[in-house]
């Protein structure tokens, strides 16, 4: 079995095990979870915070106003949707849509994103909002560290604001997308740090994931 069918079956099984999922307090008020969605050999992980009334209703992520911000923002890096995989850091929708709270977040987390982490073995992961980026790079404010992609156990973690705080906020606008803009150039950054056999043959005796310190 490949390595891309094991990771595909993983994801699957993780997300049948969200869908089902009583193991905080969301899960009542939830009407479906939201695993997340994307191919299994996505190269780029974005993580959101947790699913709003739209993601509620379709059980999927990043549907709502958002969702279409979210999309025009992939399409500044050419990217689009059904090349990254797309996740949350709580799968089930918070009331009135309040922030996770700590013990929310652990759980899900730990039995959840984590593993879908693994499972994808991404060289880029985005975080969206501060939730996001505390899991990563706790204590940081999301203002000063925007756009700074930092090697975080051998893959690049970009830290970029939530598309709703740009959408709300409009001055924050031209940061997202300025953010998003330089997504290619990390990623291949990543790629290159990772596989440098490929990305440069005759560099084979540099060591890889030295590389991604200099960022
Ligand atoms: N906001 C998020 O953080 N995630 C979603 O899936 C939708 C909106």
């Amino acid at each position: 079995m490949s390595a891309r069918t094991l990771s595909a079956e993983t994801i699957q099984l993780i997300a049948q095990e969200v869908r089902t999922c009583t193991l905080c307090g969301l899960a009542s008020g939830r009407t479906r979870a939201v695993p997340g969605e994307g191919p299994a050999d996505a190269r780029i992980m974005l993580i959101g915070e947790g699913p709003g009334f739209h993601e509620d209703r379709q059980g999927r992520p990043f549907v709502g106003p958002s969702g279409k911000f979210l999309d025009d923002l992939l399409a500044l890096a050419g990217l689009s949707r059904e090349t990254v995989f797309i996740a949350n850091v709580v799968k089930c929708r918070p009331p009135q849509n309040r922030d996770p709270q700590p013990d929310e977040i652990a759980i899900c987390t730990e039995h959840y994103l984590y593993r879908q982490i693994v499972a994808l073995d991404p060289p880029v992961i985005v975080t969206l909002g501060r939730f996001s980026m505390g899991l990563f790079m706790p204590g940081e404010r999301i203002m000063r560290i925007h756009g700074q992609p930092r090697n975080i156990d051998g893959r690049l973690v970009v830290p970029m604001l939530h598309p709703a705080a740009a959408l709300h906020q409009p001055q924050n606008r031209p940061l997202i997308e300025a953010d998003f803009r330089r997504l290619p150039e990390i990623l291949a950054q990543a790629e290159a740090a990772l596989r440098p056999a490929a990305a440069a043959p005759k560099a084979s005796d540099e060591p890889p994931l030295e590389q991604l310190s200099l960022f």
